[in-house]
């Protein structure tokens, strides 16, 4: 999974890209708000961490240009302001949650956890259908309910497209969700990840559209209406 860390101190950068990166995620780090608006304008990001004390552009205007534009990537602000001020303005303008430094990583992780989900709509922690379904928390997949684990990057390609079942998304799509910035990537990697995950997803379920990409067959992501704590339950 893709995420976009804005974060002007070095010592700060550099330990939790290698803590993030340590924990499946695949991790792109700017320094400075203009590099940062740019980036989240490209977009393909799971969840955003954002300083608010940034060079060029305040972490404050990066997160409010981003909501103009229509932006909904989650955010989650990471400040050494211990100013209640700053944390009312960053939620009121569409942060998802915050955390003060100095904080404990593994409280970031499942912060980042839970806006990922409330992203994903769900009042769980699982995406999918009746066939297949993704278990964000545990990173597990479930065909026909049987568990089994999945490499960081099987997550990420599985976790875009479930997300958006039956779409199409083509290689630089996929791509983008799984590889981060300066990571070598092969011309055929997408083709052997998709390869080893049908080997644990049974062979018809993602399929290739000639010339545009992959997407989850739909009958097998059909969406589960009646999961236990799920929106639909009552
Ligand atoms: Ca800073």
């Amino acid at each position: 999974m893709r995420v976009l860390l804005v974060e002007d101190d070095e010592m700060i950068g550099h330990s939790l890209k290698q803590a993030l990166a340590a924990n499946g995620f695949s991790v792109d780090w700017v320094k400075e708000g203009l590099l940062a608006q740019s980036a989240m304008a490209d977009g393909g990001y799971a969840c955003v961490l954002l300083d608010l004390g940034l060079p060029k552009r305040d972490g404050i205007e990066v997160l409010r240009k981003a909501r103009t534009a229509g932006d909904h990537t989650p955010v989650l602000v990471l400040t050494a302001r211990d100013g209640i001020d700053d944390r009312i303005t960053g939620l009121d303008i569409g942060a998802d949650d915050y955390l003060v430094k100095p904080y404990d990583f593994r409280e970031l992780l499942a912060r980042m956890r839970a806006v990922i989900r409330r992203r994903d709509g769900a009042a769980h922690s699982v995406i999918g259908g009746n066939d297949v379904q993704l278990d964000l928390t545990t990173r597990e997949v479930l065909v026909q309910g049987e568990r089994s684990q999945l490499s960081a990057r099987e997550f990420a390609l599985l976790h875009a497209l479930l997300e958006r079942p039956g779409a199409i998304l083509s290689r630089d799509q996929l791509e983008s969700r799984i590889y981060g910035w300066g990571e070598e990537v092969s011309s055929n990697a997408v083709d052997v990840l998709i390869h080893g995950m049908r080997r644990k997803l049974g062979a018809d379920t993602i399929r290739n559209v000639r010339g545009l990409g992959w997407r989850i067959a739909p009958e097998r992501a059909a969406s589960v209406n009646t999961a236990p704590g799920g929106p639909e339950a009552h």
